[in-house]
């Protein structure tokens, strides 16, 4: 992965140009985690570096940043720049290209973000921040207040990075995100639902949880329910206790998936019904919260004996048939009546025994 690395800054300096690994992969790369994500800083542009990178794309040309994939690998390469003017905290109003490494590493959020690699994987480090890593600490990069006003999202950024790395926030960050905490309050639902889906699927989630209701940041973020959490299991459990679909942005599968979970934690997970109502994984999600063995949902599941209507021995065209009635609403309170039966082993689930079971309740159809 370095091998090809090297290669792509090789590619941006044969042409002139200067060009580091900065960021989360240097980060990462010195505390030993691997990731495949690569973040190349240079005073190439992004027009200059399409001419270089056949692949290359521009997925938001404000942004400026070029993305190009290589061998599994994500280059995400930005333009050493220099952010103007930033506009309710947090979008500079205005980038603008300049020449000089130092000045782009300055305008970074925290030390441990800044530490740059060059092509011939020699570390450079300008702003201490091997330092703030050796000893386990977010430190922002001068000023916290300053840099949390400008763009409050650092302040979750600060957050992230402290619970996945497992590191200690520095005095002067903590005081900073309690002064600049209800600047969050502006930055879009978008951007925070980013770094939340960040930290809830990390496996440290428990401690991102931790640190958001130690800075009352629940309020701020209008998690009313954060206090909850208690199983981090997936994304999606913590997203269904939380249960914001209504402020915060989910696809329309998430938010069916949510609201599902959350009807299921109503209801006994155990029970051959609810099982083949909302599914394994809904049940397993709900159970999850609740504290419920996963593994007996999972058997109980396996065990039942439909799991779709599909798996009725008798089709709608034959319900007709045997009640003998131009088709209407009384087929579903049939499959409804069938679907029970079966599942509560009272009935099997056998063409004849289907089919005598209709029969003989035929009056309430
Ligand atoms: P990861 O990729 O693990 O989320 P990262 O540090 O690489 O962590 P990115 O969002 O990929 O984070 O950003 C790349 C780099 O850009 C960061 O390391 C940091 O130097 C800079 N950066 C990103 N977001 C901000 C921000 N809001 N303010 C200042 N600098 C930022
Ligand atoms: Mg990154």
């Amino acid at each position: 992965m370095l091998e090809n690395a090297k290669k792509v800054l090789e590619m941006i300096t044969e042409k002139g140009y200067k060009a580091y690994i900065v960021g989360g992969f240097v980060r990462d790369y010195l505390l030993g985690i691997k990731t495949n994500d690569i973040d190349i800083t240079t005073n190439a542009t992004p027009k200059e570096l399409q001419e270089i990178f056949d692949d290359a794309c521009m997925p938001s040309t404000d942004y400026g940043a070029v993305i190009i994939n290589n061998y599994g690998t994500r280059y995400e390469i930005t333009t050493f720049r220099k952010e103007i003017n930033y506009i309710n905290n947090r979008k500079p109003e205005k980038i603008e290209y300049i020449d000089d490494l130092y000045k782009d590493l300055t305008r970074r959020d925290f030390t441990i973000n800044t530490i740059c690699m060059d092509k011939n994987l020699e570390v450079l480090d300008f702003l201490k921040g091997k330092d703030d890593l050796k000893h386990r600490i977010i430190k922002t990069v001068g000023s916290a207040k300053e840099r949390f006003e400008e763009d409050s999202l650092r302040i979750l950024r600060a957050i992230r990075f402290a619970s996945i790395l497992n590191f200690n926030l520095d005095k002067e960050v903590e005081d900073a995100i309690i002064e600049k905490k209800h600047l969050l309050k502006s930055i879009s639902y978008n951007r925070k639902k980013e770094e939340l889906d960040k930290m809830f699927s990390n496996i440290n989630a428990k401690k991102s949880v931790e640190l958001l209701l130690k800075f009352g940041l629940d309020k701020e973020l209008e998690l009313e329910r954060l206090k909850d959490i208690n199983n981090t299991e997936s994304l999606i459990c913590v997203w269904s206790v939380l249960n914001v679909t209504d402020i915060y942005p989910f696809t329309n599968t998430e938010k069916e998936m949510i609201s599902d979970i959350n009807k299921a934690l109503q209801i006994d997970n155990y029970d051959a019904i609810s099982l083949y109502k909302y599914g394994l994984y809904v049940n397993q999600q709900a159970g999850a919260i609740k504290g419920l063995d996963k593994k007996k949902i999972t058997k109980l599941y396996n065990k039942l004996k439909i799991h779709s209507k599909k798996d009725l021995k008798i089709t709608s065209d034959e319900i007709i048939k045997l009640i003998n009635k131009t088709p209407g609403e009384y087929i579903k309170e049939v499959y409804k009546d069938l679907e029970k039966e079966v599942l509560y082993n009272r009935l099997r689930n056998t063409t004849k025994y289907l089919r005598r079971y209709i029969l003989k309740n035929i009056d309430k159809y």
